[in-house]
């Protein structure tokens, strides 16, 4: 959260041209002076940045603890990152998210050069960041619900890279070679055997958080199965570890929605129901 008042802070300084040793200018006066240049920042409520900005203060001068953690998760979901982007989008034609830039484009490449370069994030963060919105979006407020969990898949993606990124050549041709792919193969054929008797009406779909193909083992809703149609309940990946528990499915509903959908006709035809949509 202090990261991302630094990144609006250091964007508006940027855009109003203020030196970078002019240390008097606080956030609240480089708001006010941009907000005169940008009329559409106005939209956003100036209560909601007071609060986000106090909080970051309040975290730089005394420090944090994890009893800030749910405070920050909520002030960064419903302000950070919205403000930022729509800072980004008002003064520079900047897009945190490639999807923003051609509403209704369906992947990156259609996209031209020019309006690549408006791109912030690389698609596949862009699309993490894209799951850890909805999850908040779609969950917020319902019981049980905790916002720090919009992040879990997040948290996972960024511990996979960062394994990933930590190799040396030598770990990453010993897992391209074909025995242990073979030994890959093997291992992640015995999980999923495991998972689909642990589990109930499974079916197999890609993992969206490495990549991985058929590897996400998904145990079907029983209450949407009953009234003649599907929904993803807990599931677990094979490859990567990844898993949603039951009482949790508003994170695999927002994850696999896509592949829910290009499969659903697929699916409804394996679980014996006609689709009623
Ligand atoms: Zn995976």
């Amino acid at each position: 959260m202090v990261l991302c008042v630094n990144a609006l802070e250091s964007a508006i300084k940027a855009k109003l041209g203020v030196p970078p040793d002019e240390r008097k200018l606080q956030l609240r006066d480089l708001l006010t002076q941009v907000r005169s240049q940008f009329p559409d920042l106005n939209e956003f409520d100036g209560d909601k940045i007071r609060a986000l900005r106090d909080k970051r203060n309040q975290l730089v001068h005394y420090g944090f603890s994890p009893k800030d953690d749910r405070e920050c998760a909520v002030l960064l979901l419903d302000v950070g990152l919205p403000f930022l982007n729509l800072c980004y989008k008002t003064m520079y034609d900047f897009y945190l998210d490639w999807h923003e830039i051609r509403p209704g484009i369906t992947t990156f490449d259609k996209l031209t050069s020019a309006e690549m370069s408006k791109a912030g994030l690389v698609p596949d963060v862009a699309e993490q960041l894209g799951f850890i919105m909805y999850i908040y979006k779609s969950a917020n407020g319902k019981e049980g619900f905790n916002p720090e969990h919009s992040f879990y898949a997040f948290i996972h993606f960024i511990r996979m890279h960062l394994k990933q990124s930590a190799m040396s050549q030598s770990e990453m041709n010993s897992l391209e070679d074909a025995e242990s792919r073979g030994i890959q193969y093997d291992n992640e054929t015995k999980l999923k055997n495991g998972l689909e008797r642990l589990f109930h009406d499974t079916c197999n779909l890609d993992c969206p958080i490495c990549y991985g193909i058929g590897t996400m083992i998904v145990e079907l809703d029983e209450n949407s199965l009953s009234e003649g149609d599907i929904a993803p309940d807990r599931c677990g990946c094979v490859r990567c570890g990844f898993v949603v528990g039951r009482g949790a499915s508003y994170i695999s509903k927002v994850l696999l929605a896509t592949q829910m959908v290009e499969s659903r006709e697929r699916l409804l035809k394996e679980f014996g129901l006609t689709d009623r949509g």
